[in-house]
């Protein structure tokens, strides 16, 4: 008999779901049903600041595969249909229409949901969230419209991100932030260096200032915000405040939901008293590596891993998503910044006895042209050198080197192991010893006495 998959949520966890659960089993044996209540599938939200900016200018470029393509791979997609409610009793879905759409298996991939503070006015015209390809298009019209003034709320990678794309279509750029420093998930001496960036962009950095309202004139429009300490003008005002999971129907359903406000499920991203449900994605709860304790970080990579982990059970072939380490790569202007593993501020949460060891280096040999500062942060459990965290801020080149450090979290490195390691040189990539290797060998040489 067909067994039927319904997923909702068409995005990076929900198609990736659907995708491997047909490589593994064929149509006669499972139909494939997704729902999802926009009309894309298969988006590249990453993307958006890149289209906002100019530097992808086709908004087609950022859609991966279409309903049509998965319809040929005998997935069926509709669009324009939202899930209301889950029974997990009855093993339905209902949808806004009123259908009633049975399910063998489900996915739960219903993402993320941008948070919005109970700020007066935040949902004023001319108030952006950066989330669907729609609100990139609506920012966009803004521009072309003629906006002058971009005030972008938060400094996390969204935040930077949207501030470099207005920099970038010829807006003057005010960011405001309620931290001290933007990019909360780096210790502040490097997030010091972001913000230097920024400024020297020729961005107005407003710090440690919780906004209090939305200004909006005669017509209702935004004209800027008031925050605790003062009022900055704005012609369009872009939302960069960070990403909750969207689990709203899950918890209705009666679902577990964790700590993080997740959804709870086990390493095969199964609900644990549900065996037959699934969740993926922004809307599902993980395990940090380091710690082994709960996390959310909402992340394309962990979406599309989770959603294929999902889609291997559904076929039968055993499979578990393997934790995060909340790697994550940015950029603002020419300033790339990465970070794995545990911040000072998680590591010291977490009950480590932790130091940290930073190195200045450069990202090719000295002589070579194109040789750009790099400082490379470790931190590491004190007495054994274990490696828990790691942050990367530096010019073209820097960045991607944060995958080195993660890989040797990852695996359980000592600072020593990765100073020994076989990592390749040549002038045109780094210098004699990589800064990665001049950071571990600073923390081994001192572990060692
Ligand atoms: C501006 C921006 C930049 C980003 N950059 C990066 C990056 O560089 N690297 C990275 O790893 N990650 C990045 N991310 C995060 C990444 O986009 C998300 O982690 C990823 O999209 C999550 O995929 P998902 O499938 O879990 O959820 P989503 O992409 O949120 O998709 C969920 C889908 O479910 C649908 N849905 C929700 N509820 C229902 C319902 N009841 N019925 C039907 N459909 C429903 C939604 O319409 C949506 O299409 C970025 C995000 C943004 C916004």
């Amino acid at each position: 008999m067909t067994e039927r998959l319904v997923v909702v949520g068409g995005d990076a966890a929900g198609m990736s779901a659907a995708a491997q659960a047909r490589r593994l089993r064929e149509a006669g044996d499972l139909e494939i049903v997704v729902l999802e209540q926009g009309h894309d599938v298969s988006f590249s939200a990453c993307g958006i600041p890149y289209w906002v900016g100019d530097q992808v200018p086709d908004r087609d470029e950022l859609i991966a595969r279409t309903p049509a393509e998965f319809a040929a791979r005998q997935i069926q997609v509709r669009t324009g249909t939202r899930a209301v409610e889950v029974d997990l009793a009855a093993g339905v879905v209902v949808t806004a229409a009123g259908e009633r759409l049975g399910y063998d298996r489900l996915v739960v991939a219903t993402g993320g949901r941008p948070t919005r503070p109970p700020i007066p006015g935040l949902d004023a015209p001319g108030v952006y969230g950066v989330h669907r390809l729609d609100d990139g298009a609506a920012i966009r019209s803004a521009i072309d419209a003629g906006a002058r003034r971009g005030l972008v709320l938060g400094g996390g990678y969204i935040g930077l991100e949207m501030a470099e794309a207005l920099q970038a279509r010829g807006l003057d750029v005010t960011v405001v932030l309620a931290d001290p420093l933007p990019m909360q998930l780096l210790d502040a001496d490097m997030g010091e260096r972001v913000c230097t960036a920024m400024k020297a962009m020729g961005m107005t950095v407003h710090t440690d200032q919780a906004v209090r309202e939305v200004l909006v004139d005669a017509a209702g429009r935004a004209r800027g915000v008031r925050t605790d300490v003062d009022s900055y003008d704005a012609d369009l005002v872009v939302l960069g405040l960070g990403m909750g999971p969207e689990a709203r129907l899950a918890a209705d359903a009666g679902l577990a939901i964790g700590p993080t406000g997740a959804i709870d499920v086990d390493r095969s991203q199964r609900c644990r008293d549900h065996p037959e449900v699934f969740a993926a994605g922004d809307c599902a709860q993980t395990f940090h590596r380091v710690t082994g304790e709960v996390a959310h970080v909402a992340l394309g990579t962990h979406a599309n891993k989770q959603g294929r982990v999902a889609g291997s059970v559904i076929g039968g072939r055993p499979a578990r998503f393997a934790g995060v380490l909340g790697t994550a790569l940015t950029k603002v202007g020419d300033l790339e910044i990465g970070r794995t593993g545990l911040c000072t501020t998680q590591a010291e949460q977490s009950g480590f006895a932790w130091r940290t060891d930073t190195i200045e280096g450069t990202t090719r040999a000295g002589y070579y042209p194109g040789a750009e500062q790099i400082a490379v942060k470790l931190v590491s459990e004190a007495g054994s050198g274990q490696l828990l965290g790691a942050q990367v801020v530096g010019g073209p080149g820097a960045g991607k080197r944060i995958d080195v450090l993660a890989t040797a979290i990852w695996a359980g490195m000592t600072a020593e192991d990765l100073a020994g390691s076989d990592l390749s040189y040549a002038p045109p990539f780094s210098p004699t010893y990589d800064p990665v290797v001049v950071a571990a060998r600073a923390v081994s040489r001192t572990e060692q006495g």
